[in-house]
Parts: C-alpha cells; structure tokens; sequence
C-alpha cells in the first residue's frame, strides 16, 4: 500500500503502473501541458515535471510511497530535496540524444504524432505542418539592409552600460546593465533601413512540411529527429524537431514488444471437435487459424503462430508471434431437452466414482442450493435439510439438486 496517491493521480496511473506506463503518461501530458502549446498552464507542467521525476526513480518512488509528498521534500531519497527545471526534464526525455553545448543551439521542437498499429506493421510516411523560428530569409539573418547594421550609440557596440552610483562619502558603486537600446546586441539597425519581412527580429514564424517516414516495426513513443530542423536562431546552431509516435488502441491486436496478442472466442463446439477461422492481418491478409486434428481448446489456453507478429524494427523481414488467447463459449441452458442430455452423456468422459449417491443411501444429506453470484449481496443462502426418507420434500424449486433418482 502506497501513503498517498497525489503524484500518481497528477499523471494519471495507478499506483502500480510499471515504468513504461509511467513514461507513457508522462509524454502524453508534458507535450500538452508544455509552455509551447499551453502558456497558461505552466503550473501544472511543472507538477507533471515533479511527479514524473520522482516517480521515474525507484528510489525516489519507494520514498514517496513509503512516506508521501512530505519525505520526498525532506530529501529522504538520500539526494536532497528539491526538483530538477522541469524543462530540463522535458529536454531529457525528449533529447534528441543529448548532444553536448545545449544552450548554444536553438530550441527544439517536440510534436506528438498519431499513429495505428498498421502504420507501425507496414511502415508508412506523414505528412506533418510545424511552425518554427526560421532565419529571415529576405535579409538573411541581419535584420536590416546589408551595411545597415552599425554600433550601438547608446552603448558604443558593447551591449552594456556602466553606471555609476554615488553611495555617500566619495564612494561609487559601478553598476553594469544589458543596454536597453539595443537589448545587449550592441548593433542597432535605423528604422528605416529595417528588415521589411521580419522587422529587425531577423527570424520569423515559418510553416514547414515535414516528411515522416514511419519505419516498420517503430514503437509506440518512439522519437524520429530532424537533426537541425528545429528554432534557428542567428548565431545558433538551429535545434531539432523532434516526433513522438503515438500508437492508437487497435481493436482486435495488442501488440507486446515483437509479438502481437489477439482474444478469439470459440463455440464449445469448436473447442471440443476443433475449429478453421479466419483472421485479417494487419497487412490485409487472412490468414486461416486452423486446430489440428483431435486437438482440443481449453478456456484461457495461448497458442502462437511464428513469424505473424511485428516486424521487428530496421529487420523487417523477423517478425515476432501472433499469440492467440482462447475464450470458450457454452451453449445456453436448456440448449437440448433433458431427455437428449443422456445421449450427450453418452459420449463424454464418465463422471468421477464418488459422485455415486449409492454409497451414502442412509447419510443425513445437506442439499445446497445453488444461486447466481452476486458480489453485493451478503444474505446467507438458505440451506435445506433432508433425511433420504422425506421424499416429498425434495421439491424446492428451482437451483442445482445433488441427487440423482
Ligand atoms: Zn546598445
Ligand atoms: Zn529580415
């Protein structure tokens, strides 16, 4: 038992989930709540960031599941208290790798893209509209007419200002502020000579068509970078977009690493005296799942067909399992007249010996009446008493009666 559930509740698992629940969860969330795609929610990042965090340890996880919200502050976890940035958090999930010099590259750019279980079997290519920060191309990142850009007046090209402050008795503190005629560029383009497509800003908002190309056998969550694709930045090396694939539920195939899971519900029939049914794969094909002869299908039995699961990734051509997980349904009751149950008897396995009545004639017998099932209710059945000599008695009505005459 877990003291409190507050940070699973915050990503929305239970507090059993595994670690790839957990991960699964913490994507969903960070990419909708991120400051990006969702400015005004900047608290609830960073709590989805915190969570995450914790959680994602398995010794900061023990600590909070042993002690709640309140040992995880104190620095039980043996590493101190306090949270790492959640945009940290966010760049190492979705790190494109993480190169080296962070901050001297642009930003970069994270998008979810949805996906179906036949996407990732077949492989297919995207199309995918992303807004970035793209350098001007009009005044190719200068911001201005070319020879325009001259030194800051205000600052003398330095991009910052000292500022001397008198503090009594011939003291004088120096001070040094970002220029704020030039924002600390220590250039500045007159207006007039200013860059007409991006105003002086010297990049803009661009719509860019990406294409994606889903490889066989990709996973749900995984990432595809374009390397150098993200924000530009004059000066910067430019980010990179980043996809995250977002695998639907399938409705008949769940897919566990290579392998592919699939229920089947066979008649009792079928389960008994064997079964030929035909199934669609997720490249179209049907592929006819067929009981060897005398086989027989108990409920809850697995069975696999090689080489029909996934693809596996950047090896297409292995493929895991198709692992088929059998129900079995019975007929309805009554399905034959009582008089043609005995022929049925006739063929299935004798009943066990000692469910011969013969061998208990004189007992004192306890007839239990068999009900339906119901969780919520509590009222003890009733049970009935019967010596075998009161046979008018038997007749209770209804249930399961435990004889035989
Ligand atoms: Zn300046
Ligand atoms: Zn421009």
């Amino acid at each position: 038992m877990v003291k409190e559930t507050g940070y699973y509740d915050m990503l929305g698992v239970k507090p059993n989930a595994s670690p790839d629940e957990l991960k699964k969860a913490y994507r969903k969330l960070a990419l909708k709540y991120h400051p990006d795609k969702n400015p005004t929610e900047g608290e609830k990042f960073k709590q989805i960031s915190q969570a995450y965090e914790v959680l994602s340890d398995a010794k900061k996880r023990e600590v909070y599941d042993r002690g709640g919200e309140k040992a995880i502050k104190e620095g039980g976890a043996g590493g101190g208290g306090g949270f790492g940035s959640p945009m940290d958090i966010f760049d190492m999930f979705f790190g494109g790798g993480g190169r080296m010099h962070r901050e001297r590259r642009g930003k970069n750019v994270v998008h979810q893209l949805t996906v179906s279980l036949e996407d990732l079997y077949n492989g297919a290519t995207r199309k995918l509209a992303v807004q970035k920060n793209a350098i001007c191309e009009r005044c190719e990142g200068r911001g201005g007419r070319k020879g325009a850009v001259e030194p800051c007046p205000n600052c003398r090209g330095a991009g910052v200002q000292v500022q001397m402050h008198r503090i009594g008795l011939g003291l004088v503190q120096q001070v040094s502020t970002i220029c704020g005629a030039c924002q600390g560029q220590g250039q500045r383009i007159s207006p007039r000579d200013k860059c007409k497509a991006c105003g002086g800003r010297k990049i803009t908002r661009q719509k860019k068509i990406l294409e994606v190309h889903i490889d066989k056998g990709m996973k749900d969550g995984q990432k595809i970078v374009f390397h150098g694709e993200g924000d530009q930045e004059p000066g910067l090396e430019p980010g990179d977009i980043i996809i995250v694939l977002d695998q639907k539920v399938h409705p008949v195939y769940t897919r566990q690493g290579e392998n592919l899971i699939m229920n089947m519900e066979l008649q009792l029939v079928e389960a008994l005296c064997g079964f030929q049914k035909p199934i669609k794969t997720l490249d179209n094909r049907t592929l006819l799942i067929t009981s060897h002869p005398g086989e027989l299908i108990r409920p809850g039995d697995k069975k696999c067909v090689f080489n029909e699961g996934m693809p596996m990734h950047r090896r297409p051509f292995e493929k895991g399992r198709l692992i088929v997980l059998f129900s079995v349904v019975f007929p309805q009751e009554n399905f034959l007249p009582p008089e043609r149950m005995h022929e049925l008897e006739r063929y299935l396995p004798n009943r066990e010996a000692s469910d011969d009545p013969d061998s208990m004639e004189d007992d004192l017998y306890i007839y239990a009446e068999l009900e339906e099932y119901d969780p919520a209710r509590h009222r003890q059945s009733r049970h009935h008493f019967h010596s075998m000599d009161d046979d008018e008695d038997f007749h209770t009505g209804g249930g399961v009666q435990c004889h035989t005459s």
